[in-house]
């Protein structure tokens, strides 16, 4: 086992949560989260809990998927902007392709995104899925 422990844990929470990051000179918040502010350059950030519900503010069909995604094809990838402002980039998941709209309700989940078979490695990430009304 090579991989340091706390370097395990601290991916593994951005993986199961929706943990960002705000860059405090500018306000900018980012997921996946980022050491350095890619619009006003400070080091100057810290990790937030982003919300994890939103809306889809833009998205595409993927029909020919990069290597290692091709039994999940079609699928749909889209930018979606949380309720305070942020917008991620992530696959919808529970679907129906032809259902997708701009302006949707979606939230986050956490699913297997794809599995290597070699030592059987399995990466999640959040997926967005439409948001379920009359609950
Ligand atoms: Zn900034």
């Amino acid at each position: 086992m090579c991989m340091s422990v706390p370097r395990y844990w601290r991916e593994r929470a951005y993986r199961y949560r929706l943990v960002g990051t705000e860059c405090l000179s500018c306000g900018r918040r980012y997921y996946p989260p980022r050491r350095v502010c890619p619009v006003c350059h400070s080091r100057n950030l810290v990790e937030v809990k982003l919300p994890e519900r939103g809306v889809v503010v833009t998205y595409t069909i993927i029909r020919s998927p990069p290597r290692g995604y091709e039994k999940y094809a079609p699928y749909a990838i889209a930018v979606v902007e949380l309720l305070d402002g942020t917008k991620v980039l992530a696959q919808l998941t529970d679907i129906d392709l032809s259902e997708v709209e701009i302006g949707m309700e979606v939230e986050a989940v956490f699913r297997k995104i794809r599995e290597d078979g070699e030592e059987g490695i399995i990466e999640y990430g959040v997926k967005f899925r439409p948001r379920l009304t009359g609950h």
